[in-house]
């Protein structure tokens, strides 16, 4: 189903250019541009032909360094790489982050300001946008022209056609899965973006102070692959009934490289941590095989995996909604598949 929201509005449109120029918000982490924030650059491409991307880094140190020259030289459309050093933003904070797109949407007029689905632009994109006083379109899927995006709607059951009849920094933040970058080559020196210093001098004490504030970080260190982005997803339900049965969904994703998911279920039993959560309300993944253990496959959990390219489910019960939407289905009991399983596969 496809529904057409925003009412076309001529005026509006008159004094468009054709060009844009589209600004991308970066998260970055160990002197790198994350992944989600080059499918934004990717997403960017689908804006128009003649488009110029400038990516915006944000933080202190020298692995901010690290990260400019990275975003430099790894992804063929960005032109340019703006980068705002200050221990303002050695966390990514809404505030004094959105007051800064703030500052560099006055100097560089972008047309277009994207980020990806994720906390961090979910967090900063809607105070951004209130700040420049626009609507934001969130979770963009498909871009269909410089004003025209499509969106998932309730719980992925729908999609939504929306055209942007709004002034211009037109805000969006798009779901990485739908806009998958895959690094070939890397620019060589002669050839990479220019970096420039943003200039932080109208940037007050006071805009970096506002209602939230830095406690900690709490990340589990794994050598696995990020849920996000990995090629493999392992979920368990909560049939597992105990997180020292969900070692066995663990064991599965380190013998296919796999990375380990959830159901909100799963996590609310406290088997395994909430960044593992999949769905509606937790990650969105897309990978090449998805398995599914004894989960049921609730709307709130297909939101979230059912654009995965092959799905597996294991369920004791044939009438379990999963296998509606499983390529390739077992009924039976998890207690005996996966031991199975993990005894004729070879070790990574
Ligand atoms: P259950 O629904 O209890 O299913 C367990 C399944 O395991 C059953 O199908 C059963 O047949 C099978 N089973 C039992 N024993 C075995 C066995 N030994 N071997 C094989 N199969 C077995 N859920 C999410 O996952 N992600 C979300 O982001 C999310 N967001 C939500 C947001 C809202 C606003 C709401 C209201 C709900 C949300 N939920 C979300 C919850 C969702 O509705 C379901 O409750 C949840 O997904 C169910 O998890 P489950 O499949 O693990 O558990």
């Amino acid at each position: 189903m496809r529904a057409m929201v925003g009412a076309f509005r001529k005026r509006s449109f008159a004094n468009r250019s054709l060009s844009t120029r589209t600004l991308i918000l970066a998260e970055h982490e160990g002197g790198s541009v994350k992944a989600s924030s080059l499918s934004a650059v990717e997403a960017a491409k689908f804006l128009g032909e003649d488009n110029s991307v400038s990516l915006l880094l944000a933080g202190s140190g020298p692995s901010l360094e690290e990260a400019a020259s990275h975003a430099a030289s790894c992804h063929p459309s960005i032109s340019q790489v703006l980068l705002a050093d200050s221990d303002k933003f050695t966390y990514p904070l809404a505030e004094p982050w959105a007051k800064l797109v703030h500052v560099v949407q006055q100097k560089g007029r972008y047309s277009h300001i994207i980020a990806g689905s994720g906390s961090f632009g979910k967090n900063i994109l809607p105070r951004a946008a209130a700040l420049l006083d626009v609507s934001p379109i969130t979770d963009v899927t498909e871009i269909s022209g410089s004003h025209l995006f499509v969106r998932p709607i309730y719980a992925g059951n729908a999609l939504c056609t929306v055209r942007y009849t709004g002034s211009d920094p037109c805000l969006l933040t798009i779901r990485s899965t739908s806009f998958p970058w895959v690094s070939i080559t890397s620019r060589s020196d002669s050839n990479a973006a220019l970096i420039e210093k943003v200039d932080l001098s109208t940037f007050s004490e006071d805009d970096a102070i506002g209602k939230s504030k830095y406690i900690s970080l709490s990340s589990q260190d794994t050598e696995r692959p990020d849920l996000g982005n990995a090629r493999v997803v392992i979920t368990g339900g909560r049939a597992l009934k105990s997180a020292e049965n969900f070692t066995m969904i663990e064991k599965l994703a380190e013998k296919l490289g796999a990375a380990v998911g959830a159901t909100r279920a799963a996590v609310d039993a406290g088997y395994v941590p909430n960044e593992l959560q999949v769905g509606q309300t937790g990650k969105i993944v897309a990978p090449e095989l998805y398995m599914a253990f004894g989960v049921s496959g609730a709307i709130q959990h297909l939101a979230g995996m059912r654009d995965s390219k092959v799905i597996v489910a294991v369920n004791k019960d044939a009438d379990a909604p999963i296998f509606q939407v499983a390529d390739y289905g077992i009924v039976g009991d998890l207690f005996k598949v996966i031991p199975e399983l993990l005894e004729k596969l070879p070790d990574k």
